[in-house]
């Protein structure tokens, strides 16, 4: 379903613009306004989501196109062979600032270990 004071349900429905680079049935990829590395997509669900907290009640056939629509998009953008990175930040410790489960794919330059 939709939250409507949600900025990606917002994305989701066009109301707020976004450089889209794939569409699933469930899942939307967009490029992140404010990249941390040289390749930085968002893959979000398209219903509202808060976050991985809610995996245990979220469809299955929804988590696994999120999952596998991320690695397409490393696909699509060249990072497979080298490599990528595929975080979702969780409330406030995991960093989270918007509050729609969404999946970064990072890549196109080394990642450092361990995170901040
Ligand atoms: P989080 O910190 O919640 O894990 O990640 C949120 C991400 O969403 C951040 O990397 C931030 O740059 C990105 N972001 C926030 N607002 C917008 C927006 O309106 N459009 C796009 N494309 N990205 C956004
Ligand atoms: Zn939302």
């Amino acid at each position: 379903m939709r939250d409507p004071d949600c900025i990606f349900c917002k994305i989701v429905a066009g109301e707020i613009p976004a450089k889209r680079v794939m569409e699933t049935e469930h899942a939307l990829v967009f490029e992140d306004l404010n990249p941390a590395a040289p390749v930085h997509c968002l893959v979000i669900p398209k219903t509202h989501i808060p976050s991985a907290n809610d995996f245990a009640t979220v469809d299955a056939e929804i988590l696994a196109d999120l999952l596998r629509t991320a690695a397409a998009v490393a696909e699509k953008l060249g990072l497979a062979e080298d490599g990528w990175r595929l975080v979702t930040n969780i409330n406030r410790d995991g960093g989270q600032t918007v509050g729609h489960l969404h999946l970064h794919v990072l890549g196109g330059r080394p990642m450092r270990w361990p995170p901040g």
